[in-house]
Formats: structure tokens, sequence, C-alpha cells
């Protein structure tokens, strides 16, 4: 595509590309294989927005907002999004860019930066620093309240297939019975455990942090704050990741600092997008923590994103992101994959690496409306 007429040219040569002249919203809904029942809620289809920014010089970029459909989630819904994004497509007249706040403006943010790496012809993992073409996998059993035995064979199978480690759900209740049963099957250094943060305080957890978990995510609820979480946790030998907690760079910053968190959980969509999110693991390395990248259940283009981050050195942990056909049917756009080791496959090419389906996206879309300036 060549610079259209009227583009304004950076120093770099560059097109211009601080305002889109169309904004397109794609709201789908995309049935999961499996309900993913975790403690804050139960989700049984992908209902999420896609955005696509385009640029005076015609160049287009993607980017997909994984907010979940039931609230309890720091993102917010996706309803929540779809207000925000298309009040922030109806307000940006004249010179003003669209922008808001929390996962919709990390949707904004993404698609501009896709826009901009396709415009000059650089793939995601590149920009951000990625140095793995493939990385390995915590495969997370979201199961919550599932038998043990079925959890376990569940565990023992995603080892089979190639994940480094699995991920229990766990809550107050329905924790130590499935642990034990998982350890049992592919031992407590392969397993974590996240709580979502339902656990009241450490003497709840005093079973689970004998089992010599790798780590255990969010224990207790975000909303105590990262002071008061800090000296909960310091009642765990368990290493702590934090995750709901985490919904911005410098909330990952001031979590180092009062040491309330070991691991990271990285998430583009919670905290501000990808550039906040290499950010974030830098942040890990710098502070000689942990970091891998959490998964938000997205479809191909959000999990693209996300996989290119992950593919960062500072991401030392197995990433819970899996392949597309784990989670759907049929993809918005060419499925994400594993390798014949089973790591998933970072998507490269300009920008992330993947476009959507126009006749997939229409058989899945619910919503779809072009902003034009
Ligand atoms: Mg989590």
């Amino acid at each position: 595509m060549a610079a259209g007429d009227g583009a304004t040219l950076t120093a770099a040569g560059v097109a211009d590309d601080s305002r889109p002249v169309s904004l397109r919203l794609v709201r789908v809904r995309v049935p999961l294989r499996t309900p993913h029942r975790a403690a804050h809620g139960t989700e049984r289809e992908r209902d999420v927005i896609l955005v696509r920014w385009t640029r005076p010089d015609g160049f287009e970029g993607w980017a997909e907002c994984p907010t979940l459909t039931t609230p309890g989630y720091p993102t917010g819904t996706t309803e929540e999004a779809w207000v925000l994004l298309r009040s922030a497509a109806a307000r940006a007249a004249g010179s003003a860019a669209p922008a808001a706040v929390g996962a919709a403006g990390a949707a904004l943010l993404d698609a501009r930066l896709d826009a901009h790496l396709r415009a000059i012809g650089s793939s995601l993992r590149s920009h951000l620093g990625g140095s793995r073409p493939a990385v390995e996998r915590c495969a997370v059993l979201a199961g919550l309240g599932d038998p043990p035995e079925q959890q376990a064979e569940a565990a023992r199978r995603a080892v089979e297939g190639g994940a480094a480690m699995v991920k229990v759900k766990i809550a107050p209740g329905r924790d130590l019975e499935i642990l034990s049963a998982v350890i049992g099957e592919v031992g407590a250094a392969a397993t974590a455990a996240d709580c979502n943060g339902s656990y009241g305080g450490p003497d709840q957890l005093d079973g689970v942090d004998r089992l010599g978990l790798r780590y255990l995510e969010q224990p207790f609820p975000a909303a105590l704050g990262l002071d008061r979480l800090a000296v909960l946790q310091r009642r765990l030998r368990t290493p702590v990741a934090l995750d709901e907690s985490l919904t911005s760079a410098e909330a990952v910053e001031s979590a180092l600092t009062v040491g309330a968190a070991d691991v990271l959980s990285v998430k583009p969509a919670r905290l501000g997008g990808v550039e906040a999110a290499a950010r974030s693991v830098a942040l890990a390395t710098s502070a000689g923590r942990d970091a891998f990248v959490g998964g938000m259940l997205e479809l191909g283009i959000g999990r693209s994103f996300a996989a290119a981050v992950a593919s960062l050195p500072g991401c030392t942990l197995p990433t819970d992101l899996g392949p597309s056909a784990r989670y759907v049917e049929t993809d918005v756009c060419e499925p994400v994959v594993l390798d014949d080791r089973g790591w998933l496959l970072v998507p490269d090419g300009p920008g992330c690496g993947r476009l959507p389906d126009e006749g997939v996206l229409a058989s899945y879309a619910v919503e779809d409306i072009d902003f034009d300036w």
C-alpha cells in the first residue's frame, strides 16, 4: 500500500499514525469448546471486540479487547469495553485520536501499533525484543469443581502433549484433594495453582502451602492493596504470582518495590497494551523476578499479541497461552498452533502476524460498526 494523498510524513519518512481515518469495532461471540470455570466466574463463549485502525496512508492494524463476559476481573466486562470504545470513537472528531481507559484503551493502542508495524514492515515480536520463535507452555486446567481424578487425567494428558507445567484453578474447599491428585500425576514442581483472589488469609492455605507448588497465583483479593498483600504473603513459603493486582506497569513497579510479587503474571489487556506488558517484563528482569504471560482466553488476534510478549527473554516461566484449537473450533484468523514438541509457535510476519478472516468474522459478528473521519 502506498502512502495516500494527504498523509503527513514524519522525519523518518513514515506516515503520521497519531490518529486514524477510520475505526472499525467488531463485536463477536465465539463459542468455547469447553466452559472455563474459575473462582471469578464461568465463561461459555468468547464475547470480545476486535478493533481495526486505519491510518491516513491506508495501512490497517488490528487488535483484540479480550475482556470477559462475567464481572469480577479487573479489565471489566466486554459490555463495559464496548461502551467505552464506542464513545471513544464518537468523541474522536477533528484532531483528537480515539483513546480510552483500561482494556479498551489497550486495544486502541495495540491496533495503532499493529498498523504502524505493518507500515514499516516489522513484526511485533522483533519490535518488542522477543527472542524465541516458540515458547514453553503451562496448561491451565480451568475446571473448578471438576472431580480430582478428571483433573489429574487432564494434567497427565497436557504434559504428554508437551506442556511444561500445569496450573489448577482452586478456591477454598476445592483445593487440596484436586492438587494432590494432579501432583500425583505430574509432580509438584510442574504444578501451580491459581486462586483468583478467593482466599481470606494465609491460614486457609496452610495445606496448599506445604505441597511445594511451583507458584501460587493471586491467593488474596487485589482489593486488599499491595502493602497488605505483601504482609499476608510473607507467611507463605510458596512463591506468589500476582495477576488481578497488576493493572498497569506502575502497579507492577509498586508490587516489586513493596515485595508483593515473587512472580508476575503479564497480560497485555490488563496492563495497558503490549508495550506496557513488555515494560512490565523488563521491570521483573531488573528486580530479579520471574514472569510469564497469562491468558485471557484470547482469540487468535489477542493471542498473537500476547505470544509476542511471551517470546521476551524476561518471561522466565512457561506461558499460560495455548493453541487456538484448545479453546475454539474456528478462530477468527489463522489459528495459533504448537510445534512438534508441543511448544507455542509465536506468530511472525508484519504486525502481530495475523489478520482476521472476513468470512469468519461475519459468521461470529453480533455488531460491526465503522467510524470514518
Ligand atoms: Mg490468574
